[in-house]
């Protein structure tokens, strides 16, 4: 157990939400941006759209299109860089990366996962680009730096740091530190219960990596073998979950009494699977198996934050037993990452949106806000 553990992991879920600049295409039908932000009051506010855009007219023939606002931990406004407020994926590390690997270092699980629609910028904000690169090759990056710097002022404490990355899809385990092999069916991991580890992927690739340069070639090839299908929606929507995982170990060698301890935490950063509505993409055989199962998935992961977010929850009921169990079983998703949501985890969740789809936003939004 950490030195800092609290007690009560209620607290512990952070929710902040990103808005995304407008692509081309949205430029081009003269999409207008329904989304403001207050950086005063961190207060996200989804105006009903005008009359003119194609993609909220169904939204508009249900007459769901009222204003609605929601306040979450943080608002990043990346919607217009000459905007002062403008929010630049340094700001992203800066206000959750860092702070996250902080707890890292002392000894807590974390979990950071971005949430939303294709196209609402997930990879963007996780990933990033070469040239503005996202939260998972800063916060690779931050982490070998702290190592350097550790070694020189504590020798006595050495470091070991290992990665894995596999992508749950249709309620499928995929390593993707393994290539896909042509021409054959993808091969799937089992899942097993260790009575000390909990939950885990069998044979799983984990492989030891010391320097910064190392960890990003294994992400850059898990991110090409990710599991991408073209929906009607966008070419390369991404059906599944990818998770990122940095394992840390901290040897501490006691100079004194000669003996050594030792401190494990996970980094996990997830990039969810497209929340878009099964039937927003007219998916039907295979397309609609995947979306239930995506959304079985996030679903349940928003039951799972949800309930870990309640501190009520939490409490004993009147029989003595805890008053609602988190349904952790549910999806695959949730079980694996049970070590990393809830107990002594710092969880996070970047609710990303689209600047003018007003259904899918206020679906996301919604989300986010039942896990506050
Ligand atoms: P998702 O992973 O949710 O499907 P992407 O991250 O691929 O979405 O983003 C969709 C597009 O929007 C990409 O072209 C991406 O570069 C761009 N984009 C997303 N977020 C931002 C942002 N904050 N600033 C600039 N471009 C962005």
């Amino acid at each position: 157990v950490p030195p800092h553990a609290r007690a009560d992991p209620g607290g512990n879920v952070r929710v902040v939400v990103r808005v995304r600049a407008f692509l081309p295409r949205e430029i081009e039908r003269n999409a207008e941006c329904l989304i403001r932000m207050d950086p005063g009051t961190q207060r996200t506010t989804l105006l009903a759209p005008n009359d003119a855009d194609p993609v909220n007219a169904r939204a508009r023939a249900r007459k769901a299109v009222e204003e609605r606002s929601f306040t979450f931990d943080r608002s990043f406004w990346s919607h217009d860089a000459r905007d002062p407020h403008y929010a630049t994926q340094e700001d992203i590390y800066d206000c959750l990366g860092e702070e996250f690997l902080d707890h890292n270092f002392e000894g807590y699980h974390t979990c950071i996962f971005a949430y939303g629609q294709t196209g609402s910028g997930k990879s963007y904000t996780m990933m990033g680009t070469p040239e503005q690169p996202g939260l998972i090759p800063r916060t690779c990056e931050d982490l070998f730096e702290r190592i350097a710097a550790a070694q020189e002022e504590t020798p006595n404490i050495s470091y070991n740091v290992r990665v894995s990355y596999f992508e749950v899809y249709n309620e499928h385990v995929r390593d993707l530190l393994v290539p896909v092999a042509p021409h054959q069916p993808p091969y799937y991991l089992k899942i097993r219960e260790s009575p000390t580890e909990g939950p885990y992927v069998k044979d799983l690739t984990e492989v030891p990596v010391r320097s910064l340069g190392e960890i990003l070639r294994y992400m850059r090839i898990g991110d090409s073998n990710r599991t991408t299908a073209s929906t009607k929606m966008n070419d390369t929507s991404s059906r599944s979950h990818a998770v990122f995982t940095i394992m840390l170990k901290q040897i501490h060698h006691d100079l004194e009494t000669d003996e050594t301890t030792e401190r494990s935490s996970r980094i996990r950063l997830v990039d969810l699977a497209g929340s878009e509505r099964a039937k927003s993409t007219e998916a039907t055989g295979q397309r609609l198996r995947e979306g239930s199962n995506i959304n079985k998935s996030l679903t349940t992961l928003g039951r799972v934050i949800a309930a870990l977010a309640d501190p009520k929850q939490h409490r004993p009921s009147r029989g003595g037993a805890s008053s609602s169990v988190v349904p952790y079983r549910d999806s695959i998703l949730t079980w694996l990452l049970k070590d990393s949501l809830g107990g002594n985890s710092k969880t996070a969740m970047i609710a990303c949106i689209a600047p003018s789809d007003y259904e899918e936003t206020l679906s996301t939004l919604r989300y986010a806000d039942q896990a506050k």
